[in-house]
């Protein structure tokens, strides 16, 4: 993957941490309330079937029971009702939800449990009851004597005798099914129907069938009667769903937090910066700086690198600016700091005592709090006397304010040699020279290479090197790759050069064989196309 992409794709981290953060939750959210609807919904259902079950054969052993009280009195229609009352009454009494049992013959009742001998049309209680069924259940809004309480009436007839049989009515109170179904809150109602009519527990009277709400939750009817039970409600209770969307909210966004934090731990911004110090993916490489005059080495620049386990070898001017931007380059310039001082240890065997080692600073780090204690850490892990530090220090450093300058002054103190790096890239790079006091100007490889090219930075760059000539300053040119350039930049007074003519930069121990190998003429000892001496 390109660089610029790599490093695009860590700055956008944090919108998508929070894009990934937030689906994570929702999806946790809808995955929860789907599960726990389903589940509770197919509970509730389970426990609705089981009611509806539980309703049918209560109901069942109601009627049958009944029967079985009513059944051995259709002799009793073929006698007197003065020779029956008693029986009559004593079973009306003792039969529960009993109201009153008539005794029918030819359509008319002749004998109530309640007021005796009687004559009156079944018809003019219970308009509706079809007599010639064998069994017929209808609803009423009242009896001749309780005339405001609806009643059931059931009709069984005498199978040996046309239009005789037994005419209940029965109380009807819907309560002992509500309380049966009082630990289930969804259940908000329920009816009975018979023919046309219906009774519920939302209206006491008896209402027309047709006027039931449509859809009811659960339909049972009793076997063997024409008597409907209907249970209305919800599917499940108001209050499970509403705690159900409330968990689920809960849980995903505490899943939706736990992801940020995790892939905030995981994908920060710049923690590969400090993984990379952490499992060593950096190192030090170092480029020979040499003497105009005489070719030989006169320094070295450092230069760090990073080999990244996946994206390979990122340029530091990439992983540099990136650094700046999250506020790592501190850390980082103190890795480079240790890891100089380590090599450093190796390289003062074959590098003469007084070998100029020039090492970048960030203008940020410059004007960091830590700065000269940072330093003095450094200063201190090196080899005592050895080599003469250069920080090299870009124009934007010097725009720093107060703090940077007061740095500059201190950086002298502790016989630190300062250079202006990238000398000419900046705008008033002139201004620069006069107001600070500084040891090496490193000439911009982007002049040198307009050399014999005849561009309008010739006769710039020719300018600024009589003028540091004039002010007797060090100058070293930067980028030198052919003679020509080196030729004439040595015409002009160059003290000194840098670049592949003379080496790439390279690991320790080419190096050190640069430096072995010095005697040899200028350009033989290292100059790979690889970037290794
Ligand atoms: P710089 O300080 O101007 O470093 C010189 C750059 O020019 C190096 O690139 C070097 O490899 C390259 N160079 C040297 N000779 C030649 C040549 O003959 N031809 C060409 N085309 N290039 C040559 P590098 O190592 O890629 O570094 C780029 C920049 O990254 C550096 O520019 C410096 O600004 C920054 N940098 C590198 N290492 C560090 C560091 O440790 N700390 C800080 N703060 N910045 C660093
Ligand atoms: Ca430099
Ligand atoms: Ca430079």
């Amino acid at each position: 993957m390109p660089l610029a992409k790599t490093f695009s794709r860590h700055v956008s981290h944090p919108r998508r941490i929070i894009f990934l953060s937030a689906s994570a939750g929702l999806i946790f959210f809808l995955l929860f309330i789907s599960i726990s609807l389903t589940l509770s919904m197919k509970r509730h259902a389970a426990s609705h079937d089981r009611l509806a079950v539980y309703t049918q054969r209560y109901l069942s052993n109601v009627f049958s029971d009944l029967q079985s009280t009513l059944e051995p009195l259709q002799a009793a229609t073929l006698v007197s009702c003065e020779q029956v009352r008693a029986d009559l009454t004593q079973r009306a009494a003792f039969a529960a939800n009993i109201r009153a049992i008539l005794l029918v013959k030819n359509d008319i009742a002749f004998c109530s449990s309640a007021t005796g001998p009687m004559s009156l049309s079944i018809h003019q209680i219970s308009p509706f009851t079809d007599a010639s069924q064998s069994r017929d259940i209808r609803l009423i809004a009242g009896t001749p004597m309780v005339r405001k309480q609806p009643a059931l009436v059931l009709w069984l007839a005498n199978n040996s005798r046309a239009d005789s049989g037994i005419f209940t009515t029965l109380n009807i109170d819907l309560t002992p099914y509500l309380l049966l179904t009082s630990r289930q809150q969804e259940i908000s109602g329920m009816a009975i129907a018979a023919g046309g009519q219906a009774l519920t527990t939302w209206n006491e009277r008896v209402i027309d069938r047709s006027a039931l709400p449509d859809h009811p939750l659960r339909t049972v009817a009793v076997p063997g009667y024409p008597l409907t039970l209907y249970l209305y409600g919800d599917s499940m209770p108001q209050r499970e769903i509403h705690l159900i969307l409330l968990s689920g909210l809960l849980i995903g966004v505490v899943i939706g937090c736990a992801c940020y934090l995790l892939l905030m731990l995981r994908l920060r911004p710049g923690k590969e910066i400090l993984l990379g110090i952490k499992r060593g993916e950096f190192h030090v490489e170092y480029q020979p700086v040499v003497d105009a005059q005489t070719g030989q080495p006169y320094g070295v620049e450092a230069l760090m690198r990073w080999t990244h386990p996946t994206e390979g070898r990122i340029p530091p001017d990439a992983f540099i600016s990136y650094a700046e931007g999250q506020n790592l380059i501190v850390p980082l310039t103190r890795h480079l700091f240790s890891l100089i001082a380590r090599d450093a240890h190796q390289l003062r065997d074959t590098l003469p005592v007084g070998t100029r080692l020039g090492v970048n600073l960030s203008p940020l780090h410059l004007s960091h709090p830590t700065f000269r204690h940072d330093v003095n850490r450094w200063l201190a892990a090196m080899p005592e006397g050895h080599f003469v530090p250069i920080f090299e220090i870009t124009e934007r450093a010097m725009m720093s304010g107060k703090e940077a300058d007061d740095n500059f002054e201190w950086m002298r103190q502790q016989q630190i040699r300062i250079a202006i790096d990238d000398f000419g890239t900046g705008h008033s790079a002139l201004i620069y020279l006069e107001k600070f006091q500084f040891d090496y100007l490193k000439i911009d490889r982007g002049f040198v290479q307009s050399i014999g090219m005849e561009t309008v930075n010739t006769p710039v760059l020719d300018t600024v090197l009589a003028l540091a000539k004039k002010l007797n300053l060090n100058t070293v040119a930067e980028g030198v790759e052919t003679a020509e350039q080196a030729l004439w930049l040595i015409n002009r007074g160059v003290t000194h050069m840098q670049g592949y003519l003379f080496s790439r930069p390279c690991k320790v121990p080419l190096l050190v064989a640069y430096y072995q190998n010095a005697a040899r003429p200028a350009g033989a000892a290292c100059a790979t196309a690889d970037g290794n001496c």
